[in-house]
């Protein structure tokens, strides 16, 4: 696996780098990695990865 920002392709490493992964059954597999909080929640923009995904509506 390379050391490529899943967002923006910079070396994660040469930031704050941030690994996350998604569930599988009762595995873990990497789905992304990022120089830091920023490029994550860009990605999660530009994928819509929280559209209709709250795990909690009433707050
Ligand atoms: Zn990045």
């Amino acid at each position: 696996m390379s050391n490529d920002c899943t967002y923006c392709g910079s070396d994660v490493y040469d930031h704050d780098p941030v690994f996350v992964e998604e569930g599988t059954g009762d595995d873990r597999e990497p789905a992304g990695q990022f120089c830091n909080y920023a490029c994550l929640s860009a990605h999660i923009d530009d994928e819509g990865l929280v559209t209709g995904a709250r795990c909690q509506v009433d707050l």
